[in-house]
């Protein structure tokens, strides 16, 4: 029997990456999958291969997609036991530099997104009344001030603060709420942020010496979705190879 059998699983973000390859671990063991994405072929393709899936558009930033997508699963499906939110971009300019519509851009998708999706699969979470496990991806950016970083980081930081609000917040009600923090995690945004980067130096400044692959964070999303981590709330689970030891 799956991890997640007879649970249904809200996957933000979903369409690649590290959405996908938990969309894909989610199906696997036994989840009904809901991939959402502004990337609407793209997801239509993850959710397509997947058993037990279906693509919704959704764009993060807006209060009125994330209402529609939640109450259509709640209704056609009964219940949402998981929602893990991945939807983020990266922007790398000095903070001298950075335009104010670019501040807005980064802050709208990387933090209010996540606000959006505590508080509307929140609600849906209490109103169903069996508990659930909400999950966001943050950032080793989160945890420190990489250089050149500003606003992608200022976001990352903002999301441990609302996971752990909402912790307390909806622990009454059985839904548990954490974030996870990668270091380097090969998909297609690290290799547009870190384009201009050696990658040798950047391996060479991981001590378990490689970027790691997004089915391990997949593993670690697993694990806080499903019952296995039943006591587990507010907390922030950092995967990064060592890197910020
Ligand atoms: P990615 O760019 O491969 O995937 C991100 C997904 O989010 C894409 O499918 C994209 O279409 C979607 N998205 C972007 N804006 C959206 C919006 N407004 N509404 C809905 N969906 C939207 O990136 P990834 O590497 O898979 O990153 C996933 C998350 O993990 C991000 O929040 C990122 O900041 C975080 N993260 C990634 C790494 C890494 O090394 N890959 C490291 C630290 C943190």
């Amino acid at each position: 029997m799956g991890q997640l059998e007879g649970k249904v699983a809200l996957v933000v973000g979903g369409a690649r990456g590290l959405g996908a390859a938990q969309a894909e671990l989610f199906s696997q063991e036994g989840a009904t999958v809901v991939v959402a994405d502004v990337l609407r072929e793209r997801g239509e393709a993850t959710a397509g291969g997947l058993k037990n899936a279906e693509f919704r558009f959704l764009d993060v930033t807006s209060e009125q997609n994330w209402n529609e997508v939640v109450d259509d699963i709640v209704a056609r499906h009964g219940r949402l036991d998981v929602m893990i939110e991945n939807a983020g971009i990266y922007q790398g300019r000095k903070l001298v530099n950075i335009a104010l519509h670019e501040w807005h851009q980064v802050v709208a998708v990387n933090q209010t997104g996540p606000f959006l999706g505590l508080q509307t699969a929140g609600r849906a979470m209490i109103r169903c009344g069996n508990g659930g496990s909400i999950v966001v991806l943050g950032s080793v950016a989160g945890l420190w001030g990489p250089w050149g970083g500003t606003s992608y980081s200022a976001s990352k930081w903002a999301i441990r603060g609302m996971c752990r609000v909402a912790a307390k917040e909806f622990g009454p009600h059985g839904i548990r709420v954490n974030s996870i923090h990668p270091g380097y995690i090969q998909t297609e945004l690290l290799d547009s942020s870190t384009k201009h980067l050696d990658r040798d130096e950047i391996i060479k400044a991981i001590p378990l010496g490689r970027i790691g692959d997004a089915c391990e964070v997949a593993a670690l999303a697993l694990f806080l979705a499903s019952d296995q981590s039943s006591y587990c709330t507010g907390q922030e689970f950092v995967i990064d190879g060592g890197l910020h030891g």
